[in-house]
């Protein structure tokens, strides 16, 4: 496998098939913990885990060996090394994340931070990134809770977007844009969800899909496992707005955004470190998946939302966000 470079739009593919094949899908390997696979974090440790992390049995990415950039003409292309693991969020198969109390949620998030603190400190690695699919496992996918890291030689090309946008606004205005727009949907109060201390839950203004909701401190900063903030109340308003989601979709995509490696000095964000501290705020992004009959839907990239952003927010905020 190797990573393949669009210069048109500088987008990075991982061209190739991974070499592992999966095991036999009846038995669910993460019920009992992969005894096959390396554990990487176990919270808490020992034989009453709770969540667990080891690697992707399927990688896209090889941890060893060196990035190995090189050119094939006019076009880029790096080996396919990073890393790909699978946080398991409980033992229990039949639980999702949502289900969760806020003490198993935080622990959740824990594993998060703790990995992509663990991978940040490799200086191969330009980006982790977090995400979860959870579907109601209709696509024969494993139902199982579980999220899956990824750390990567290069900028996925979302948070580029994100990152040079910051910047951009931060040299205009010496402000960070995140802080600006989280302080407008406070003022105005038509987006606004929901709020457990110092994280706030929102629909944004564009938001792309029906029923976007991110997550965002109000207090200022750009990475998330680096920030000292009360877990307790993000695992608490995590939990609450995948409740209200899941009452009205079949699923949805969480997307953990934080800042890059800043220990990466070369390449295409070699200028960028200078006011990455101020200009970059850390968010959770969540995309419902919303059934046929409402979809959301992209044309060449651009998105129709059918359902308004503060139509939907009120929605939202309507719902029970209670455990059952
Ligand atoms: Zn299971
Ligand atoms: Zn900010
Ligand atoms: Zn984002």
């Amino acid at each position: 496998m190797e990573l393949r470079k669009d210069p048109v739009t500088r987008t990075w593919v991982v061209v190739g098939e991974p070499e592992n094949q999966s095991e036999s899908p009846e038995a669910c390997r993460f019920t009992s913990g992969d005894p096959k696979a390396a554990t990487l974090l176990e919270l808490p440790p020992g034989e009453n885990w709770q969540v667990r992390v080891h690697p992707h049995s399927r990688a896209f990415y090889r941890i060893e060996g060196e990035v190995a950039r090189s050119a094939d003409g006019m076009f880029d292309r790096m080996k396919a090394i990073g890393a790909h693991e699978i946080i398991v969020e409980t033992p229990v198969h039949h639980r999702s994340l949502e289900q969760l109390d806020d003490a198993e949620i935080e622990r959740v998030l824990e594993a998060y931070s703790i990995r992509i603190a663990d991978l940040k400190r490799d200086a191969r690695f330009k980006y982790v990134a977090v995400h979860k699919n959870q579907s109601s496992g209709s696509s024969g996918e494993c139902f199982h809770a579980h999220s899956e890291l990824t750390a990567t030689t290069f900028v996925p090309r979302r948070i580029l977007y994100e990152l040079r946008a910051a910047r951009e606004w931060y040299r205009e205005r010496e402000r960070c844009v995140f802080c600006d727009m989280l302080r407008q949907e406070i003022r105005q109060k038509k987006r606004v969800i929901d709020s457990a201390g110092d994280y706030y839950a929102f629909c944004p203004y564009a938001s792309r899909v029906a029923y976007e909701v991110w997550l965002i401190p109000k207090s200022h900063h750009h990475q998330f496992e680096a920030d000292r903030g009360n877990r307790r109340q993000l695992a608490s308003l995590l939990g609450r707005s995948l409740r209200r989601i899941s009452q009205i979709a079949a699923g949805y995509h969480v997307a953990l955004h934080t800042a890059p490696n800043t220990l990466q000095t070369k390449g295409e964000l070699s200028d960028y470190w200078a006011t990455i501290a101020g200009d970059y705020h850390w968010h959770i992004e969540i995309l419902p998946i919303i059934e046929q009959r409402t979809k959301s839907h992209s044309i060449e990239e651009v998105y129709f939302n059918a359902r308004v952003p503060e139509e939907a927010a009120d929605q939202l905020r309507r719902l029970d966000a209670s455990r059952c």
